[in-house]
């Protein structure tokens, strides 16, 4: 009886989530994200096209898709980009074909991108968006987390934090705030939103379904 009762749950038809992570670097979203996307089997990371370079730890089709400029304005230019962005005088963009097949599939996808993407994403696809904007507990636990990154030179960092200060101040544009105090807890927080995101009744077309099936 139990088993039949999940079983059926399962199967209720929904469009798939466009989980929109955005934060100043340095405030662990990227942490956070991969611990999500390694406990949550029904979501994909959007994996990003960027203009720059690769950091010695990142593998090329897997954090990124480290393009040329060339190749990125040609992307831009025939429409193949949900957004884009220039972030740290980088071109950043988000492919826009994988998404569609994912949330057409009711497969949920996960954007780690800044405050200009997240904009243009609710803009373009309002129902389908959850932002979730991280703040780091202090500036100086910001910079010590981007120092102990030590994967930029010092001049890269100070960018970053100047950047920092441009990013935080749209916290506002988004439908959550995390505070990432601790990693822990902040996880189970994006965890919290997402699941309770894809139980929202207009997500799931599949439920009129359901009902008729329950009462007959
Ligand atoms: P990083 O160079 O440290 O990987 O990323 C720099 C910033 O660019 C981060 O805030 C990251 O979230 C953002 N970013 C990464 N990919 C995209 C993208 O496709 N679009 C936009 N708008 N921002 C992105």
């Amino acid at each position: 009886m139990n088993t039949q009762k999940t079983d059926m749950s399962l199967q209720i038809e929904r469009r798939g989530i466009m989980l929109v992570l955005s934060s100043p670097s340095g405030a662990g979203k990227s942490t956070i994200a991969r611990e999500v996307l390694s406990k949550e089997q029904n979501l994909k990371l959007s994996v990003s096209v960027t203009t720059r370079d690769r950091r010695g730890s990142e593998i090329d089709g897997t954090h990124y898709h480290f393009i040329s400029d060339r190749e990125f304005d040609r992307m831009r230019d025939s429409d193949s980009l949900l957004e884009w962005a220039q972030v740290h005088s980088n071109f950043y963009g988000t492919p826009a074909d994988p998404v569609e097949d994912a949330l057409n599939n009711g497969k949920d996808m996960l954007f780690d991108i800044d405050w200009q993407g997240g904009l243009q994403l609710m803009e373009k696809a309002r129902i389908d968006v959850v932002s979730i904007f991280i703040l780091p507990p202090s500036l100086e636990e910001l910079k010590s987390r981007l120092v102990r990154r030590a994967e930029d030179a010092p001049e890269v960092i100070e960018k970053r934090l100047e950047n920092a200060m441009n990013e935080i101040p749209h916290w506002s544009d988004y439908d959550y705030v995390v505070v990432n105090d601790d990693l822990e807890r902040a996880f189970g927080q994006v965890s919290a939103i997402l699941q309770a995101e894809r139980l929202r009744r207009d997500r799931r077309p599949g439920l009129f379904d359901y009902v008729n099936r329950l009462i007959g």
